[in-house]
Parts: structure tokens; sequence; C-alpha cells
């Protein structure tokens, strides 16, 4: 799909665009340009146009600022030691909008547009990646509902959006271990709901158990199965893995995709990834009483979690009304190594693809 490009009239300089990604909070160091298309059921996907980074002109009576119809990605473009620059598994994530789109009654933004847009503007923002290897590009499409009426039905007029920005990674720099709290008043997800969609919605609804878990003391909530309350299915925006390690070999295990909780791209990508390490995995589902016994006997060696904006970072503590316990050697002395071995092992295989360094066996990487 043609994108017409309007750039900015005076780009940065250099110098002022180190001083904007400078470290920057999650979210908040966005580059000079954005994609923006339109869709109606006469015209289907049209005006797909690359222009400068700016607030949009909204009616009131929009319809996705009202009843939800609102999907949303997240991707990462990475600058490798060579300075060439490549996003991870774009087409993974054109998918995954098609089915969010689907699950609430929208438009399903073709593969080809999708990937044009991350193209055009990774193209042309792309002097915005920091040669540091901690640093990346995170991009962000957004599909609406942008027609002006209050009727309750799918509306007839929609918009696709992506913008991007600079990130270092959710918990900044480092792989900092993360302290989990899971909760027992809170869902995230219903059975037959939106779980398993990438939608807006899904989010507002999880800020009042994030709240609960940072008044305990914890980073992260991790939430149960909607249902029996008994299984564990993922964090707040991040998917969780066990290692299980006996008579020296370790084998992963994650929760199953049930349907409440969403397909992480991430977790995909190391379920392919870890067997070619010789760790071999299984979706299987975990109930919280199980993690803590395991965790307790030692058969339980690591906890991460996966995420695109969050990496892979271990957890090393889980808090519950009943009481906490600690993974593995739970906390890591100040500076020293917070990854388990097997948490560093895939790391280092899955950042190394990315960053280039590393075979790109799957074909994950696409440069622009
Ligand atoms: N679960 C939730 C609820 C998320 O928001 C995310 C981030 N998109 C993930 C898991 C991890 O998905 P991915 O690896 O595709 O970023």
């Amino acid at each position: 799909m043609h994108i017409v490009t309007t750039p900015v009239a005076r780009p940065l300089t250099a110098q002022e665009r180190t001083e904007r990604c400078a470290a920057p909070a999650f979210g908040t160091a966005f580059t000079e340009h954005m994609v923006s298309a339109r869709w109606n059921p006469e015209q289907g996907w049209h005006d797909a146009e690359l222009v400068p980074y700016g607030p949009l002109l909204l009616d009131p009576a929009t319809v996705g600022l009202h009843y939800g119809q609102v999907v949303f990605e997240g991707l990462k473009a990475f600058r490798s030691h060579t300075g060439e620059v490549a996003v991870f598994r774009p087409d993974a994530h054109a998918e995954r909008m098609r089915a969010s789109a689907r699950r609430l009654m929208m438009p399903e933004p073709p593969e080809e547009l999708f990937l044009a847009a991350v193209d055009a503007l990774v193209a042309q923002d792309q002097e915005w990646i920091p040669d540091d290897p901690g640093m990346s590009l995170y991009l962000r499409p957004i599909l609406f509902a942008s027609e002006r009426t209050l009727a309750l039905r799918p509306a007839r007029e929609y918009r696709f959006l992506l913008v991007a920005f600079i990130t270092e990674g959710y918990f900044g720099p480092a792989q900092r271990p993360v302290r989990v709290w899971v909760t027992d008043e809170y869902s995230r997800a219903a059975a037959g709901g939106t779980g398993a969609a990438k939608c807006a919605g899904n989010y507002a609804g999880s800020l009042l158990a994030q709240e609960e878990a940072q008044r305990k003391g914890c980073d992260q909530v991790v939430w149960l199965d909607p249902v029996e309350r008994n299984w564990v299915e993922e964090m707040g925006g991040m998917n969780l893995f066990f290692v299980y390690e006996a008579g020296g070999s370790a084998r992963l295990v994650t929760p199953p995709l049930t349907g409440s909780l969403l397909p992480g791209v991430t977790r995909d990508a190391l379920l392919r990834l870890a067997p070619t390490l010789g760790v071999p995995v299984s979706e299987a589902p975990l109930s919280l009483e199980q993690w803590r016994a395991d965790c307790a006997s030692g058969a339980i060696t690591e906890v991460f979690a996966c995420g695109t904006a969050a990496r892979i970072s271990p957890v090393n503590e889980v808090s519950t009304k009943d009481g906490s316990w600690t993974i593995g050697a739970g906390a890591p002395a100040e500076g020293g190594v917070a990854a388990g071995e097997v948490t560093g092992r895939l790391s280092a295989a899955l950042f190394g693809i990315q960053r280039g360094e590393l075979p790109d066996s799957h074909s994950w990487m696409r440069p622009v």
C-alpha cells in the first residue's frame, strides 16, 4: 500500500534528539512522525499517509471514546551492532491486531497496510534509535472507531495510527528482578470475554489491581483464571514462564492460551527458541498452590515474565493474601546477577537475534 509522505519542515538535530531520549520514561520520547490511514465501507482502507506527529481533532461523539472499539499493538525496532535497523516479528503483530479487530467487530487492517506503515515510519525516524544496545524503538499501532455517532453498533468509520517512541524497557535499563502480587479480588478477563484481544478496555480494567500490587510493595499484578481463580494466567503486560530443573536438565512451562490471556509474540518466540537451546517446553496449567509448592521443594528454580516492552524480566518474589515466597535464590545481592541461568540463556538468545548478533534462523527480523 502506498503511503503519501509529508515530513516535518525542520527535523530535530542529532543533539535535540539525544536530549529528548535521555533516560526516557516509558511511552514519552515520541519521534517526529506518525502514520495515519482511514477506513469506511465505501472506500475500504484509504488516505494512508506519513505526517508530522501531532494531536488529533476528534468529535466528542467519536464512537471509540464511548464504547471502547479500540485495539492496539506494541512491537519494537532494534539497531544492530553494525548499525542496521530491523523490526521484530511485525507479521505476527499484524496478525494479532487482525484477531483483536475481529473480536471487537472492527475492520481488520491488512498485513500489507500494517507492514507498509511500520516500514515507512521506521525508515523515516530510524535516526532516532540510539547505538546503545539497551535502547530500542517501540512502535504503537492503534485502531479505533472514528465515526461520529452514539448509536450502539459497530462503527462505520475507523482510523489506524502508528506512532513510535524510544525506550529502554519497561523496568528500566537493567534486567531487574520483579516482585509480583497475585490478586484474588480482581479478574482481568471473563470466560468468553476479550482477554485474548489486545483491546484498550482490558488495560483500563487492570489498573486498580496494578495499584493494589504497588500498595503491597510489588511491581506487577499476576492474574488467575477468571472462573476458578486457581490457575496462574499472566501478568499485567507480560506472559509467565516457569523453569523446572531436575537431574541437571531444565524444562520450561507456560500457561496455555485459554482465551482469557494474551497470546504474546515474545511467548511464542520463546516456545520456538527454547527447544533449539536444549530446553524443552510445555504449555500446561499451573495452580497457585502448585507454584508455591514447587518453589518450596526446589522443583521450580526460576520464573520470568516476557513481553515486548518488559523484555525478559526475572520474577524473584511472589506475594498473595496468604503470604509470600521467593523463587530460587530470591533477590540477588546488590550488583549481583539478576537472572537465573536458564532465564539468562534465553534472554541472551532472544536479544542476540533482535540485535543482529546471532543468526536470525527463524526469519523474525524485518530489515528496514
Ligand atoms: N500479556 C499482556 C496482557 C500484554 O499486554 C502483553 C504485551 N503486549 C503481553 C502479555 C506480552 O505480549 P508480547 O510478547 O506480544 O509483547
